[in-house]
């Protein structure tokens, strides 16, 4: 919604989509009831690379600057004393792997996913 609200965006256009990760399909949980699992993950597509955000947003994106939760961080990966340098060693060091999506799926490169196994 930030971002859709930053960009004047057409209700019909956004700039990201969210994966359902589960089940064979959006929003359906895989496993056997009662041991069902789903999550979700956020997709950052082309559209989203000149987006820098603003001084008002200290530079970040928008969904990052305005995400309540801060399960988005951005920044310089190659600057070790970066806040997503930082957070990505925290979140190593509790278990999660961190991955890019591939290039061939046309996503917005410079994103690292952290993820955990269950
Ligand atoms: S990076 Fe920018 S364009 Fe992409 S979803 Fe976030 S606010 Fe929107």
């Amino acid at each position: 919604m930030a971002c859709k609200v930053a960009w004047d965006l057409p209700v019909e256009e956004h700039r990201l989509y969210i994966e359902t990760i589960g089940g064979g399909g959006v929003d359906l949980p895989g496993g056997q009831w009662p041991n069902l699992h789903m999550k979700w993950k956020p997709v950052f597509t082309q559209k989203c690379i000149n987006c820098r955000g603003t001084d008002s947003t200290e530079g970040m994106p928008y969904c990052v600057y305005n995400c309540t939760t801060e399960a988005l961080t951005s920044g310089d990966v190659d600057d070790l004393n970066s806040a997503i340098s930082r957070e990505m060693e925290r979140l190593r060091g509790m278990g999660y792997t961190i991955s890019q999506r591939p290039a061939w799926e046309g996503t917005r490169e410079g994103v690292y996913y952290a993820e955990k196994q269950l």
